[in-house]
């Protein structure tokens, strides 16, 4: 059985699987919850539903416990539909349950990965990633989010699913990196990372405003073989429509896309919507948010209007800072390792043994 004390040496990161919700649903065989004093307060079978009363826990639509609960379930718990790969945490906070799992640092990073990548990658490739996505969990945990979580389970951080289906090839590229973590000048590195640049990295200057002496544009020929290296997407009329009104421009039968600046890798800075005398400039970045991440897969592109609809040609898929995932794969296959392929992405880094 599973207790709430954390065998000593071992990491953890706090993960907020459910929040801005009065109440979450716990499941498991049998599950038990300690409450803040270490003292076993509740024990349940199957399905428990905990909802949040002002700063206290209602356990099953009866008793009325503390502000924090421990939970753990036997032969595990799952919250949502996402196993917990630990103990789970749960706060009351004005009204909201926060619901937060409380996962061992490597079990984590191997979840994190699957999600990013394809089994089918490269070993050393997955290590890369493995260091990166380490790296990211360990600054978090220095610095968290909130008081009661370090990362958010999604895409604001890294998207965390729990613990099923973590083939073991995600295991092993965690446990050979285990608490290798990447540095520059002896900081933690912001090791953020895309499917596909498509031939180029972008800078953090140019993405984000902010300039990042190891997030700088390089050159990237390993990623050639990636499904969307190029990619074709044909934007309807209506949904041209949907666009250029959720973005402020009401739609006429002369709407346009274009693209107004460009940054100096070839990404879209700026897009101009046009109609009806009206005229807008917008970050590219918001345009693409509203079309759709799938859609509009990287900013590498040109709008080509067709007949009333509009066709996307482009290169790569996301933001393009930092590791292109599938040039680390490229890399490995020619023969690199782990650390070959995070000297080059992240220029001027350094990987370091087991974190502080
Ligand atoms: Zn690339």
């Amino acid at each position: 059985m599973i207790g709430p004390s954390e065998a000593t040496g071992t990491r953890f990161v706090r993960v907020l699987l459910s929040g801005g919700k009065p109440g979450v649903v716990l499941e498991g065989e049998t599950i038990r919850a300690w409450g803040a004093d270490g003292k076993l307060s509740a024990e349940g079978a199957g399905r428990v539903t905990l909802t949040a009363v002002g700063e206290r826990i209602r356990w099953n639509g009866s008793r009325l416990l503390g502000r924090t609960l421990d939970a753990a379930g036997a032969p595990e718990l799952r919250v949502g539909d996402r196993k917990a790969g630990g103990r789970v945490r749960l706060v009351a906070r004005k009204g909201e349950l926060l619901a937060v799992a409380v996962v061992p640092l490597e079990p984590y990073v191997a979840a994190v990965i699957s999600r990013e990548a394809p089994p089918r990658f490269h070993p050393e490739a997955l290590a890369a990633m493995a260091v990166a996505a380490r790296t990211y969990a360990v600054g978090a945990t220095a610095k968290p989010r909130d008081t009661a979580y370090d990362v958010v389970g999604s895409v604001e951080d890294q998207v965390f699913e729990g613990m099923d289906g973590v083939a073991s090839v995600f295991r092993e590229a965690a446990e050979r990196t285990r608490g290798v973590v990447l540095r520059y000048r002896g900081e933690l590195v912001r090791t953020v990372y895309h499917s596909t640049c498509g031939g180029r990295t972008e800078s953090a200057e140019y993405a984000w405003g902010r300039d990042v002496p190891y997030l700088r544009a390089l050159r990237c020929d390993d990623c050639a073989d990636s499904p969307v290296y190029r990619w074709e997407y044909r934007m309807s009329a209506a949904e041209g429509r949907r666009v250029s009104g959720a973005l402020g421009v009401p739609p006429g039968k002369d709407l346009r896309f274009a693209v107004a600046s460009r940054t100096p890798t070839g990404r879209t800075n700026r897009v101009r919507i046009s109609s009806g005398g009206v005229s807008r400039e917008l970050k590219a970045a918001v345009f693409r948010k509203t079309a759709g991440y799938a859609k509009i897969r990287s900013l590498k592109m040109e709008i080509v209007p067709v007949g009333g609809e509009w066709r996307f040609a482009g290169e790569g898929y996301g933001h393009g800072v930092g590791m292109c995932q599938f040039g680390a794969n490229g890399m490995a296959r020619r023969g690199a390792g782990f650390r070959d392929i995070l000297a080059r992405y992240y220029p001027g880094t350094e990987t370091a043994g087991e974190a502080p």
